[in-house]
């Protein structure tokens, strides 16, 4: 496994303070943030404090204590939303592009919780 993270990634200066974000929550390995073009009524993006670029990266180095803390948080981000079905909520879908065929625009993990409407087709089918 071989990925270099860069850290001059725009969710890096988030991390550092460096530019702001409108946080949505947070904890000792895990931020989430609004997406500042967001797709959704809620579109909330998550991600480990840790310098992981994709969710294969992360899974595979990063510490138990991480996963779990970031497992966790996302849970508790849907359920704070109101979007849980278990909850009696209308449902999400969480999105993590990786990669080049992944379109993965920001090389720090995140995940996409999009919720608040229909969110539609999983993917646009292309010839
Ligand atoms: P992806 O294509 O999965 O890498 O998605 C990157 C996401 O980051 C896009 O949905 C962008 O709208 C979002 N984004 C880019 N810059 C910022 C920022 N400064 N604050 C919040 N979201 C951002």
């Amino acid at each position: 496994m071989q990925y270099d993270y860069d850290d001059q990634n725009i969710f890096a200066k988030i991390l550092r303070g460096e530019i702001p974000c409108q946080k949505v929550y947070e904890t000792q390995h895990t931020l989430a943030f609004s997406d500042i073009a967001p797709k959704a009524p809620h579109h909330v993006l998550v991600i480990p404090k840790g310098p992981y670029v994709c969710y294969d990266h992360f899974a595979r180095a990063a510490s138990d204590a991480e996963i779990l803390d970031y497992t966790r948080s996302i849970g508790t981000i849907c359920a704070e939303l109101g979007v849980a079905p278990g909850d009696d909520g209308n449902g999400y879908r969480m999105i993590a592009n990786a990669g080049h065929d992944g379109v993965q625009e920001v090389p720090h993990l995140h995940v996409h919780i999009l919720a608040g409407r229909n969110i539609g087709p999983m993917v646009m089918m292309r010839p």
